[in-house]
């Protein structure tokens, strides 16, 4: 994808590609299931990113306590897990990447969000920071399954109205990368976690950049070429 002219669709994730909120995300998990006697790893937060949260409580438990939670447990966990993700710093925005948003929307490329995420106040905060409205939002609530898991980066591609070829998914999660190339679209990866970039690649990345602002530089300099 040499010419972002060919683009005409763009769907960002959110955590960790709009948002450095990734570690909020890694300490949540750690401390939630570190109190069902679960030592989570930091880097299994990043290699189970983009799962339903109870998907990950689920994984969790069948690794270290080898049997299922019950529905209880689940529930607890992702309460605690939430209550946790309350006491957290503000989750600051990328760098470049309001700008990038901006540019895209200038070239008249639309944006779309597509994230496993259901805050409450999601909606509300990508307007504020992105101006981006909810019809353009795929959140956790919107589809059945979680990444990897196909689903949300196809409601996506449903939504932009466009040729699979004229979207492009920007994600950095290796589960995420997954779910966007399992629906065939151009996926570039942008490497703002703990993991190393072969898991990115390995996932079937297309493109891959160790930060957002070389990712905005990129982006916005094959516009102009
Ligand atoms: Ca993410």
């Amino acid at each position: 994808m040499d010419h972002l002219k060919e683009i005409g669709a763009i769907f960002f994730d959110m955590d960790g590609v709009l948002y450095d909120s990734m570690r909020n995300h890694e300490y949540t998990w750690i401390h939630s299931l570190k109190e069902y006697g679960i030592d989570f790893l930091p880097e299994e937060a990043y290699l189970n990113e983009g799962r339903t949260g109870y998907s990950t409580i689920r994984i969790a438990f069948e690794k270290y306590l080898h049997r299922p939670p019950t529905a209880e447990e689940e529930k607890e966990v992702y309460a605690l897990k939430t209550r946790l993700m309350g006491k957290q710093p503000k989750a600051p925005v990328l760098p470049k990447m309001q700008e990038l948003i901006k540019f895209l929307k200038k070239q008249n490329i639309k944006v779309f969000v597509v994230t496993g995420s259901r805050q409450p106040l999601l909606v509300d905060k990508l307007k504020e920071h992105f101006g981006i409205e909810a019809s353009h939002i795929i959140s956790g609530a919107d589809v059945t399954n979680g990444k990897p898991h196909p689903e949300p980066y196809l409601k996506a591609w449903e939504r932009s109205t466009l040729k699979k070829e004229a979207c492009v998914v920007i994600e950095n999660a290796p589960l995420g990368v997954e779910a966007a190339k399992a629906v065939g679209l151009y996926t570039i990866a942008v490497n703002t976690g703990k993991l190393n970039d072969s898991v990115l690649r390995d996932a079937g990345a297309d493109e891959l950049f160790s930060d957002t602002t070389s990712l905005f530089h990129s982006l916005t300099n094959r516009y102009h070429e």
